[in-house]
């Protein structure tokens, strides 16, 4: 059987140091999610966000705004926050509806309380590999390596995926681990033959099972960032990734599984970059 990188035992130990550093501040960290519409997903993710904010001690307060909100308001809203000394981070919930310009509103949220890690300034940062907040879903990919000891420097690292929330940035940090890193994406030819050659797959395609048993090796280390919600035959949804995780896991070396895997990283990162956030805004600029 391979190494199961299982995300629940490394958000644990995300959440214990979170603890000690929470123990060394003066006061509670406080970050606001803002949520414009009702998509389900999304409220369930701030839901879950809310939560793990009580859990921890933290201030979380979620604005949630009607589906109709105009660019006009949420900027406004953005500059309200990030003039308030009380708020530490904050966070717009992707997606956004149409008539609001996405890359407009996270330019638009102070880039010290941008706990999401994705104003241009700090995708800036990370690309210069002087991160402030890493982006949370990639960040708990290379937080897993880590717990788990998987070697990275000097790897292969194949990254599936060439998004702004997670291929891209994963790239950036993997390659700040000292890996050789090659993004693939949809228009990348021999994609099979790129993966079984690689040593580290990260893959974040957005599509159910597509990896299988031939874009891997016995060497293979496999961390699936994709999500899928699909329909099963006992009437209760089943959550799958975007590797083919019974077909690949008996053939590689380790791998994450999915729902237990990358998932559960997501929200501890975000709760580590909330920390940050507090941390700078308390210290000298
Ligand atoms: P996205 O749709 O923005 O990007 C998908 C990427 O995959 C694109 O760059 C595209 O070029 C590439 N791609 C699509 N088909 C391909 C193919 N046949 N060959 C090679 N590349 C291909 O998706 P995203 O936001 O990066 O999310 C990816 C997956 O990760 C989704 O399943 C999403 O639900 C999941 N996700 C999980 C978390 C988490 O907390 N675990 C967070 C964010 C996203």
């Amino acid at each position: 059987m391979p190494l199961l990188l299982d995300g629940n035992v490394v958000a644990t130990e995300v959440y214990k140091n979170l603890a000690l550093e929470l123990s060394l501040l003066s006061f509670i960290p406080k970050v606001v999610f803002i949520l414009v519409g009702e998509d389900p997903a999304s409220q369930t993710y701030v839901r879950a966000k809310e939560k793990k904010c009580g859990e921890l001690g933290f201030q979380g307060e979620t604005l949630r705004l009607p589906a109709s909100t105009s660019q006009d308001d949420l900027l406004k809203l953005l500059q309200k926050l990030n003039k308030d000394t009380s708020v530490h981070g904050i966070l717009v919930q992707l997606p956004l509806p149409p008539q609001i310009d996405r890359l407009k509103v996270l330019t638009s949220i102070a880039p010290e309380k941008d706990v999401d890690g994705l104003h241009p300034e700090n995708m800036g940062r990370l690309c210069r590999g002087d991160a402030r907040f890493k982006p949370c879903t990639p960040a708990g990919v290379v937080e897993m390596l880590k717990h788990y000891k998987i070697p990275v420097s000097g790897k292969n690292a194949l990254v599936i995926g060439r998004s702004d929330i997670v291929g891209k940035p994963a790239a950036m940090l993997l390659l700040g681990e000292d890996a050789t890193v090659t993004i693939a994406h949809s228009k990348t030819r021999d994609l099979k033959a790129m993966a079984k050659a690689a040593d580290i797959l990260i893959v974040a395609m957005g599509k159910p099972k597509f990896v299988g048993a031939d874009f891997v090796n016995a060497n293979s280390v496999v961390v699936d960032v994709g999500i899928h919600r699909m329909p099963d035959p006992s009437g209760k949804d089943k959550i799958v990734g975007d590797v083919d995780f019974e077909a690949v896991a008996p053939i590689v070396h380790a791998i994450t599984p999915v729902p237990g895997g990358v998932g559960r990283m997501t929200i501890a990162m975000l709760m580590k970059n909330v920390v940050t956030a507090a941390r700078l805004q308390s210290g000298p600029k």
